[in-house]
């Protein structure tokens, strides 16, 4: 089995511009990583290196313990799913997926094998003799997962596959995604920049930004414990909601939001101990939308409050996301979906202090 190592590897397009500045990390033999960020953060750049299809400008990459820098992609043992699917409109969905083995040279019968035994897996055994054009976007999804899945490869690398599908048809072919990486405990190096995708489909996840790796984590580390700013605002959905204040040490911790708003934080000791530092400086304090709460009789006596008015209400049916105003600040809860308040309403709310996350308001990291 396969595993990956980038040591130091960037890459500098000829327009003088790092899309990768320097990444080192392994993934390890089996395992599904995922590589997120926005639009332009070079996650695509970062797979075209590992698939050998963009060079290389310095460090080194090694596929399952050997170094494949000058190594062209037909000999890296690997495969890749492209965006477009990448299929070949006047052959049948057989022949795109024996393709491949066709040009390496594989008997008829074994083709025909390993063809037949692909196509099952993925459910495609109706359609073998079909042309692409035939088939609905999922099932052409589906062909190009299976011409790579023939050929057996150490590393399957996967660039925004299921982009070009609809919602719902995105979710089925993630849980095959999912299910097929189960079953075959390949090496998966999956690229999209979905955050929803990447939660539920990483194993660990690369979250890029500006050509730079910002944290590598599993999925919940990264919810829990975003190193950065950017980190925390980009993975979970609705965003986190961002308070910027000057932050007094003073009693047991509170944020000067504007002249005339300040909220007492209630701080485990310790929690203040880690922000003695900040004392009259200024502070971003973050808190995920679920962790907002109606204020009632049964909230905490000393968990932090404020009231807050609605702006937009949208219910999702499962829950209900509201959106407020809170003096100058946005702030967005998730409710329970028997929750429906009025645009203009004024609701009070609470929240755990230790839900709380700090981040310093210049460095925007984390702090610990
Ligand atoms: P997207 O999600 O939009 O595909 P991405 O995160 O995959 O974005 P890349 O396609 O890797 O990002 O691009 C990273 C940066 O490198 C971008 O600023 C892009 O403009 C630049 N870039 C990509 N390909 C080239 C190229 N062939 N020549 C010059 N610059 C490029």
């Amino acid at each position: 089995m396969g595993g990956v190592k980038l040591e130091n590897v960037r890459k500098v397009y000829p327009n003088g511009r790092a899309a990768v500045a320097g990444a080192s990390f392994e993934v390890q033999p089996g395992e599904l990583i995922v590589f997120v960020g926005p639009s332009g953060c070079g996650k695509t750049t970062l797979l075209r290196m590992i698939a050998g299809l963009e060079e290389i400008s310095s460090g080194t990459l090694s596929i399952a313990g050997r170094v494949v820098n000058d190594l062209p992609p037909k000999d890296r043992d690997i495969a890749m799913v492209f965006q477009n699917y990448a299929l070949y409109p006047h052959m049948s969905v057989a022949e795109n997926m024996g393709f491949g083995l066709r040009l390496r040279g594989l008997a008829r019968s074994a083709i025909e094998t390993k063809v037949s035994d692909a196509a099952t897996m993925l459910g495609l055994d109706h359609v073998l003799k079909m042309k692409p054009g035939q088939l609905s976007g999922g099932q052409q999804q589906r062909v190009a997962v299976g011409r790579a899945l023939v050929r057996e490869p150490k590393v399957f690398l996967l660039d925004e596959p299921l982009s070009n599908l609809d919602a719902k048809m995105r979710l089925s072919m993630r849980v095959e995604i999912a299910r097929l990486h189960r079953r075959l405990g390949t090496t998966m190096i999956y690229v999209t920049h979905d955050q929803i995708e990447a939660m539920t489909l990483g194993q660990r996840i690369v979250v890029l930004k500006d050509g730079v790796i910002q944290q590598i984590d599993t999925p919940m580390r990264l919810y829990r414990e975003p190193v950065n700013l950017f980190v925390a605002e980009f993975l979970g959905s609705p965003a986190m909601n961002t308070l910027r204040g000057i932050y007094r040490a003073a009693a047991s911790g509170s944020i000067e939001l504007s002249a005339d708003t300040r909220i007492a934080l209630g701080l485990a000791p310790a929690t203040q101990a880690r922000l003695t530092a900040y004392d009259g400086r200024k502070m971003v304090l973050g808190l995920r939308p679920e962790q907002l709460r109606l204020a009632d009789a049964a909230t905490p006596r000393d968990w932090p409050r404020c009231t807050a008015q609605v702006d937009v209400v949208e219910p999702v049916g499962s829950e209900v996301f509201v959106e407020m105003r809170w003096g100058a600040c946005a702030l967005t809860a998730r409710l329970a979906p028997d929750c429906l308040p009025a645009v203009g309403d004024h609701l009070e709310l609470g929240f755990d202090p230790a839900a709380l996350h700090f981040f310093d308001a210049e460095s925007e990291a984390r702090i610990d």
